[in-house]
């Protein structure tokens, strides 16, 4: 058994795979260190007073050791040859009778936006460069660390970083193509809420603007819309959505619909031999990133996996518990 992706669905799947059998050989290959961490947790670490390595729950090598699953942390995965059932990635070929994509999804940087330039925040590494170039001091008070935060993207991530970064005392700036935050909760008055508890706090809104250009200026950045404004910061950090990578699905063929299209029967993807669940699958064209589902997910996984039958996976429509502390919002 080959996993690839040491996040929340691919540890998860890991446990639930090892409770059921414990002579199973699975090998979990991960781009990043493996470590294992509560992702939701990356957009109200400030506010709660966590440092960034207080966010580790379990070292990737000690969660391996005690699961008994070979562990390539550091490793991408870069093709899958079906007709040969194997994975090539950057530290050699894996053979797998079964192999699951649990690889997550990553932040659609639109092309205005250099990837040099801005940061993205979907995995506790970025995080942690991110919190370290901030500081730690603005939260106690010494306005001369604070920095100019400049947040693209006023979404559910968009906004839980902005209320969490200004409560941490840094000055931001919150943009988006919409008039409000959270544009697609505006029949719940979402955005409205929002702005209003955010007004003691050093956080703009800027809305109805798009990106044109960033642009290095010295050790700023500057941030110029498509209608003449020019916006400068410290640090520019992009949350504009998620998009699944399609490579490692393009090299096995494997169906697509806006993700790796998976059966809910059995989160099959068109290739007997593959599974997938997490942030990189679709049912019926629908993502749903989010927690909750990834438990699902695994049961069903683990009883089709252990040959224990079938257990559909239901896709449910999310109920969006929104974490910005200053006025906490449950939508739907
Ligand atoms: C700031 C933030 C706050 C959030 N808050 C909430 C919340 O409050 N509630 C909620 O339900 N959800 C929340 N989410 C979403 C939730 O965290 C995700 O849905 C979930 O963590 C996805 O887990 P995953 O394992 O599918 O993907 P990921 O956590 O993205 O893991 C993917 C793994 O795959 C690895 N990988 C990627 N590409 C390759 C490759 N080519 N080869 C090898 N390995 C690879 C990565 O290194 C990583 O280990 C939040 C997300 C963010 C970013």
């Amino acid at each position: 058994m080959v996993i690839v992706g040491a996040g929340r669905a691919g540890w998860q799947l890991a446990e639930g795979l090892r409770a059921q059998d414990v002579t199973l050989p699975i090998t979990l290959v991960s781009a990043c260190n493996a470590d294992v961490y509560d992702k939701p947790l990356l957009s109200v670490a400030m506010v709660r007073q966590l440092a960034p390595e207080q966010l580790v729950k379990e070292r990737g090598t000690d969660a391996a050791r005690r699961l008994n699953v070979r562990l390539l942390a550091a490793t991408h995965a870069i093709h899958i040859d079906s007709a040969t059932r194997s994975l090539r990635t950057t530290r050699g070929v894996l053979r797998y009778d079964a192999l699951v994509l649990a690889h997550g999804a990553e932040v659609a940087l639109p092309p205005e936006l250099p990837a040099a330039l801005c940061w993205r925040v979907n995995h506790l590494g970025a995080y942690q460069r991110l919190r370290a170039r901030l500081g730690e001091a603005a939260a106690c008070g010494a306005k001369d660390v604070a920095k100019d935060v400049l947040i693209v993207g006023a979404g559910l991530i968009g906004s839980e970083l902005a209320n969490d970064l200004a409560l941490g005392g840094h000055r931001v700036t919150l943009i988006d193509t919409q008039q409000e935050p959270l544009a697609r909760w505006s029949a719940q008055q979402a955005g409205a809420q929002l702005l209003e508890a955010w007004q003691s706090l050093p956080l703009r809104f800027v809305g109805g603007v798009s990106v044109a250009s960033v642009k290095k200026q010295g050790e700023r950045l500057v941030l110029s819309t498509r209608c003449g404004k020019q916006l400068e910061a410290d640090h520019i950090i992009v949350a504009t959505g998620l998009q699944t990578p399609s490579r490692l699905a393009r090299s096995a063929a494997l169906a697509w619909d806006k993700g790796i299209a998976v059966d809910p029967q059995t989160l099959c993807t068109s290739d007997a031999h593959i599974h997938a669940l997490g942030d990189c699958i679709t049912v019926q064209g629908q993502a749903s990133r989010f927690i909750e589902p990834i438990a699902r997910q695994v049961k069903t996984l683990v009883a089709n996996l252990c040959g224990q039958g079938v257990v559909p996976y239901a896709q449910r429509a999310a109920v969006v518990r929104v974490k910005t502390s200053s006025l906490p919002l449950t939508l739907h």
